[in-house]
């Protein structure tokens, strides 16, 4: 249901000014740098205030969307009707031993240099995703052979009423691009337990710079994009199929298929969300009808 007016009066006097901004344009907050505004864009600094939150919001039958850092996102050009809880407040990072603890908020970049700084290995992949602790959780986010679901010990979340709970590594049914918080859309994520291994700081950090130079070489990095566009077909490499298609620069509007990585579509400045949808479509058929195989999106939709 669409946020009501009583709903936002009653947002506004729980969280702080700096915590609450209605018809928040969402384009600034994904790093497609595409979609409308929100009903209301809400960041709540601490668990107990995202409980109050959802707690809210599902009395009120409200729709709403957990949004990171927004880096594998694509939002609709008439945006999103309904409320936007961001989780950029929710940073808390301690370290005890061999496990870091993280709120969902964190950027992947910071934890993986606050363990490389302790000497703990396990969390270099990472370092050059763009996301967040919870998205990278809920996509089961992975690169150069690292994946969450390996160093994941366990995770803190909220139910839609609010009731704080414990999933322990096992129960996160970690898959490719896949978890339980996927599959359970009203389960917001919010601190993770990573189990990490004694390592050396100074090998951690020349890791990651191996891995980023790596990514830039390979990925464009200098135009907004919401990443890998397609997921790995099984059998196959989505970009090479797309390649092997000639789509390789292709455009909609202000979308490409990148020339650099076809499985990257970029912005080139002023791609509105159709552009992309029709983009997407033109991949899909053409790699169907060459290849016979169906490609899945695994950059999630928002306000279609
Ligand atoms: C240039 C570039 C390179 C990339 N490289 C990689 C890569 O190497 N490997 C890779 O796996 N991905 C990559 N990505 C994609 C993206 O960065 C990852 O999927 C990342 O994990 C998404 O995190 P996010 O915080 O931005 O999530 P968002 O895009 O904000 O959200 C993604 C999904 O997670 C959900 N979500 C977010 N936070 C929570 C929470 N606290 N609780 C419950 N649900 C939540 C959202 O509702 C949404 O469904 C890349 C993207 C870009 C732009």
């Amino acid at each position: 249901m669409r946020p009501s007016k009583e709903l936002l009066q009653k947002l506004s006097q729980i969280l702080p000014s700096d915590a609450f901004f209605p018809d928040e344009v969402l384009a600034p907050h994904t790093t497609f740098r595409i979609g409308g505004p929100c009903v209301a864009m809400v960041l709540p600094q601490s668990m107990e205030s995202v409980a109050e939150v959802l707690q809210l919001l599902n009395e009120t039958g409200t729709s709403y969307f957990v949004m990171g850092g927004g880096s594998n996102l694509l939002v609709s050009d008439r945006g999103f009707d309904g409320i936007i809880i961001k989780t950029s407040g929710l940073n808390t990072l301690t370290i005890e031993d061999t496990k870091l603890t993280a709120g969902a908020g964190n950027p992947l970049g910071r934890i993986a240099v606050a363990a490389a700084k302790a000497s703990l290995a396990g969390l270099e992949f990472a370092h050059g995703i763009p996301g967040t602790v919870g998205g990278g959780v809920c996509m089961n986010a992975g690169a150069y052979g690292g994946e969450m679901s390996q160093v994941v010990l366990e995770s803190r979340y909220a139910t839609a009423c609010g009731e704080l709970r414990t999933l322990k590594a096992d129960e996160h049914a970690f898959a490719y691009r896949n978890s339980f918080f996927l599959q359970n859309r009203d389960c917001f994520l919010l601190e993770t337990v990573f189990s990490l291994k004694q390592g050396d700081s100074e090998a951690s950090f020349a890791h990651m710079h191996e891995l980023w130079e790596k990514r830039k070489a390979s990925q464009p990095l200098e135009l907004p994009s919401a990443g890998s566009m397609f997921k790995r077909p099984p059998g196959h490499f989505a970009g090479k199929l797309i390649d092997d298609c000639g789509l390789r620069g292709i455009s909609e509007g202000g979308a490409m298929v990148s020339p650099k990585h076809a499985n990257f579509i970029v912005n080139m400045g002023n791609a509105t969300a159709d552009d992309v949808l029709r983009l997407i479509e033109r991949v899909k058929e053409a790699v169907l009808s060459r290849f016979g195989v169906e490609m899945h999106c695994e950059v999630r939709r928002l306000g279609f």
